[in-house]
């Protein structure tokens, strides 16, 4: 049986909710992306440009990386800028800050066989950071309660406990390309009565293979998500949901719906994803079979499309002119706000439906009637 990263604190988020789930995805293949390799690699160059600017010398590694570009460049001098100046501020009150980059971490003491690598550690004195570089660009990543977060910082104190009576820890999500970082900080002592009291029993549930099945957010991440029982019996008890009458659905029982139409979508997308895989491999769904989808009309050869249209006294070309994400990623995102950042505004989004439990301030009526809708 493999014990390899059993428990580890990027999926802590899930194993904490649902300890079973563990042992249920223990032998299941990990799926490599696109994604996480770029991640990898911004990585990598993190950790080079950190050393660098620290004066230790170390290989340049952009000759090997696949995905580099000026984006990733100008992440990770970010990344290395958010450092330095967390160490500063240190410095400036007084501290010996030490910087520490890709830092293997111990957790063994409150998760079974659990280690994890810490992107920056800084010790400064009585404060500890933990800083985790992250270039994926889906959502906001917040630092707020973040378990991966607070493993890593249990392991940065276990770290540092034998030289260093640390009594804050400050753990931050550093997301350039979402120009989201999120800072949680706690007391030490808070941090590990938080792993004693809840941290540490999760575990030996989920080491153990124990516990109840919970379904929710943290499902997105479960490797058997489109097949768990206790994923489809959430999602399908609202299909069971007796609506009492009149035949009209009132605004409470809609507000009902909605609360849980978000995870019953995403549910049901993972469910098509996983009927649409199972026939691929060749397997049979009672009821299903594969057809060709809807496709658009395409040029054979655009070389010739553009000279017979040419040829006839038009102008084949659309000349438009990039949009953000494009022209950020050809003049890179220092020169992009050089030339452009006084070019640039956001308009209202459009009003959208979000629970009460949603950071954004509500929208009053009248800002709505200013929108655009
Ligand atoms: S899909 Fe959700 S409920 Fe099912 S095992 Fe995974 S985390 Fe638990």
């Amino acid at each position: 049986m493999s014990k390899h990263a059993l428990l580890s604190p990027s999926s802590s988020s899930r194993w904490t909710k649902c300890p079973p789930s563990a042992r249920l995805c223990e032998h299941i293949e990990e799926t490599t992306s696109f994604f996480a390799a770029e991640g990898t690699e911004a990585h990598t160059l993190c950790e080079y440009k950190v050393n660098t600017a620290l004066g230790y010398i170390t290989e340049d590694p952009v000759a090997g990386l696949q995905y580099y570009n000026e984006e990733m460049d100008s992440c990770a001098d970010e990344y290395v800028s958010f450092i330095l100046e967390t160490s500063l501020m240190e410095k400036d009150a007084g501290k010996d800050p030490q910087i520490f980059t890709e830092q293997r971490l111990d957790i063994s003491r409150y998760v079974p066989e659990c280690s994890g690598t810490g992107d920056c550690i800084i010790i400064a004195d009585r404060s500890l950071h933990i800083i985790d570089f992250k270039y994926g660009q889906g959502v906001p990543v917040s630092a707020v309660k973040n378990t991966q977060m607070m493993l890593y910082a249990l392991g940065a104190l276990e770290m540092f406990s034998p030289l260093y009576e640390v009594e804050e820890v400050s753990m931050t999500v550093f997301q350039p390309r979402l120009a989201n970082i999120s800072t949680y900080t706690i007391t030490a002592e808070e941090l590990i009565t938080w792993a004693e009291s809840y941290l540490k029993p999760k575990a030996t549930l989920a080491f153990n293979g124990e516990g109840e099945f919970c379904s929710g957010s943290h499902c997105r991440f479960c490797k058997v998500k489109a097949t768990c029982r206790k994923r489809a019996e959430t999602n399908m008890e609202l299909a069971r949901y007796e609506f009492t009458e009149p035949a009209l659905l009132s605004d409470e029982e809609i507000a009902k719906i909605l609360t849980q139409a978000d995870d019953l979508a995403s549910w049901v997308n993972d469910i098509k994803g996983y009927g649409l895989s199972v026939l691929h491999r060749g397997g049979s769904l009672p009821g299903f079979k594969l057809v060709a989808g809807r496709s658009v009309r395409k040029y054979t050869d655009e070389k010739s499309v553009a000279q017979v249209v040419k040829d006839a006294g038009h102008d084949p070309y659309d000349h438009k002119i990039l949009g953000i994400t494009a022209m950020t990623k050809l003049l890179g995102r220092s020169r992009f706000q050089e030339l452009l950042s006084s070019c640039i505004y956001k308009p209202k989004g459009k009003p959208t439906l979000a629970p009460e439990s949603d950071k954004r301030p509500a929208i009053m009526i009248n800002d709505f009637n200013d929108m655009e809708v």
